[in-house]
């Protein structure tokens, strides 16, 4: 990091999460990176040769590099909004009764990365209850909650995959496309498994879209929107700089439809959304490498390092255990649950004092309600892994001043 600006690395226990920075990029895909900031190439060229390739790994017909996956969702809303049409995406995010504005969830999928469907323009309509955490019902979503909301009104589909999300995709996507609606699905931090690179679009969804800069370790800010043809390119027109001359612009046929329109659209929705060459060819080069298997054969280093800071944690008061993942390509975690009690201090406590301590330690916080602290090793190196490692035997030792 560079010196000027006066910042102390962390040490990042907790994966490839945003605030962090995402993911550490491998070195072929910063080759790719910086190969790419060397040349110039029209970007719907490069866009298109892109979808190419998301197309022949993910099995969709066509796919775009976009800025993460919550752009993705508001370029995905975007497209099922307007298509082709001209008049609708200059419009946008002001649909005003003109044309089809809901979108369909279910309320227990509700969450904050829906703000990028409603950022397009878009009305969410909720259906089924959280009856289960509420402790007030056996029974999720079902289908015909969804059919029930359907109208005059409805656009499309938002689902929010998950391998326990019901209903289960492809029945309702079937449903879906019975009454002529597409499916958008947020399936951002689905992957691994690889296979949901293929299996989430094989259930018919019309657009999926994923991270770019968690498990694939591309560029932080890309993401991928995969699916439909025709909604990819209404996709890719509301994002791209569309300051040309219809008569010279030439996008490839494949991508983008040039005799579906009447003329050039103006700048869209997804303007601000842009990305660059660099990310593009470096997300492809992740993509690559994430579809090969290629990162399974960091696991055994990456558990060696866990087994390493939980040897270093004997007799300190915490139980500690190494999770393993059961699709065999997830990273193992390790779980330290705090003994507060003895420690006279909590797990948020302790998450608290490992920010602020040197080196500064981020360490994952989704268990802290259960008083877990989380360790991810996608960041750590062996020199890493042994300063988080001392610094966690001090905050888990009783000696420590409180
Ligand atoms: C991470 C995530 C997003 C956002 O992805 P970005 O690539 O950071 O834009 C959206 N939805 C879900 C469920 C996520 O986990």
């Amino acid at each position: 990091m560079d010196e000027e600006l006066g910042l102390q690395p962390i040490i990042n226990a907790s994966g490839a999460v945003t605030r962090l920075g995402g993911a550490p990029m491998p070195p072929a895909v910063l080759e790719a990176f910086n190969a790419a900031a060397g040349e110039s190439v029209p970007l719907e060229q490069l866009q298109a040769a892109a979808s190419r390739q998301i197309a022949a790994i993910t099995g969709a017909e066509a796919g775009l590099i976009t800025a993460g996956a919550a752009a993705a969702l508001t370029l995905g809303t975007a497209a099922i909004l307007t298509g082709y049409d001209l008049r609708r995406m200059e419009t946008l995010p002001h649909v005003d009764g003109a044309f089809p504005d809901q979108f369909v969830v279910a309320r227990e999928q509700r969450n904050g990365y829906d703000h990028a469907v409603r950022a397009a323009g878009a009305r969410l309509v909720e259906v089924g209850f959280h009856e289960l955490s509420a402790g007030s019902g056996v029974r999720r979503v079902e289908e015909w909650e969804y059919e029930a909301a359907f109208g005059a009104r409805t656009a499309g589909v938002l689902y929010v995959f998950a391998p326990d999300a019901r209903p289960e995709l492809a029945a309702l996507v079937a449903k879906c496309h019975a009454r002529g609606l597409p499916v958008l699905v947020d399936a951002a931090g689905e992957l691994p498994p690889r296979d949901n690179l293929r299996a989430i679009l094989a259930s018919g969804a019309d657009l999926v879209a994923f991270s770019g800069g968690k498990a694939i370790r591309g560029p932080q800010a890309t993401g991928i929107l995969c699916g439909r043809r025709d909604l990819i390119a209404a996709a890719a027109l509301q994002m791209f700089d569309m300051d040309d001359h219809f008569e010279l612009w030439n996008p490839p046929a494949d991508f983008i439809d040039k005799s579906k329109l009447p003329g050039m659209p103006r700048h869209g929705i997804g303007r601000g959304y842009k990305v660059s060459k660099e990310q593009i060819a470096a997300l492809l080069a992740a993509l690559r490498l994430f579809a090969a298997g290629d990162y399974d054969a960091e696991l055994s280093a990456l558990r060696r390092r866990l087994q390493q800071i939980a040897m270093r944690l004997t007799g300190c008061a915490a139980a500690i255990e190494i999770i393993e993942s059961t699709d065999g390509e997830s990273l193992p975690l390790l779980e330290i649950d705090v003994d507060a009690e003895t420690l006279g201090r909590s797990a948020l406590e302790i998450c608290r004092r490992l920010r602020a301590g040197s080196p500064p330690c981020y360490v994952g916080h989704a268990k802290l309600h259960a008083g877990t602290l989380v360790i991810n090793p996608l960041h750590l190196d062996d020199g890493k892994a042994a300063a988080l490692a001392d610094r966690l035997r001090e905050e888990l030792s009783k000696s420590v001043g409180a």
